[in-house]
């Protein structure tokens, strides 16, 4: 399982990510933390190779991931 931190690093390598922070409402789909149904925030990634030139692809993230993408804050672990 590893650390919040940990399973975003994963989920994300091979890509940039950066905040955009525009609302996209609720979504019932999980979040790519594993984060369950709730607000979504817009991110923007971009695979590390792909050339500075080339189009960025959008998703909607929770508020932890936001603020960990904008930040680097990690949420608090949940006691397990
Ligand atoms: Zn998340």
């Amino acid at each position: 399982m590893g650390t919040w931190a940990e399973r975003f690093n994963e989920y994300w390598e091979g890509f940039h990510v950066v905040a955009d922070g525009t609302e996209e409402g609720f979504a019932w789909k999980k979040c790519s933390c594993g984060g369950l149904a709730g607000d979504r925030y817009r991110v923007l990634y971009q695979p590390i190779s792909a050339e500075a030139s080339e189009p960025w692809e959008a998703v909607g993230v929770c508020s932890d991931c936001l603020l960990y993408v904008a930040n680097a804050e990690t949420p608090e672990e949940e006691e397990l």
